[in-house]
């Protein structure tokens, strides 16, 4: 199987999985994930304000699969490799959200102050971070109730926004 067929079956699956383990933290939401160049050679990107526009759409890099023969990883971890990376990257989308609607909202703007109290450094750090371990908590590949208490007031707010 060629690199880009393999990409071709496997985004799909990587996308109704990462939703799968939104929706069990309690975020139901409808996102768009495209085979696509990132800059800087990201594994993947979130397009940035696509959530208040033509939906959260997220792209997962071609070179993939690439990536994983450079790092010695098992060409059958590609799935695993993109659903974790959609969710470090939808980590972003909650990010964002709350950093514009924090201004609108006062029930996004309280859990805005709870994920910034998290803060450690800059902004930017802070927000990697964050999606990091964001990412890490849906995955189940790190234990960590405050953010997934997050993910559960996040699916609250996204019920009433969307
Ligand atoms: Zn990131």
């Amino acid at each position: 199987m060629t690199a880009q067929t393999a990409m071709q079956k496997t985004v799909p699956k990587a996308k109704s999985e990462a939703l799968r383990l939104l929706a069990e933290v309690g975020i139901e939401d409808d996102i768009v994930v495209k085979i696509h160049k990132t800059t800087a050679s990201a594994l993947g990107q979130y397009r940035g304000a696509s959530q208040f526009r033509s939906g959260t759409t997220f792209w997962i890099s071609p070179d993939v699969p690439a990536v994983l023969v450079r790092e010695g990883i098992a060409a059958s971890m590609l799935e695993d490799v993109i659903v974790d990376t959609i969710l470090h990257e939808y980590g972003h989308v909650l990010w964002e959200f709350l950093r514009i609607r924090s201004h609108l909202n006062p029930k996004a703007e309280r859990l805005w102050e709870d994920v910034r109290a998290l803060s450690t450094g800059s902004e930017d750090d802070d927000e990697e971070g964050f999606a990091e371990n964001f990412g890490l908590a849906v995955s189940g590949r790190e234990q960590s109730p405050v953010h997934l208490a997050f993910a559960r007031r996040f699916g609250e707010l996204l019920k009433e926004d969307r």
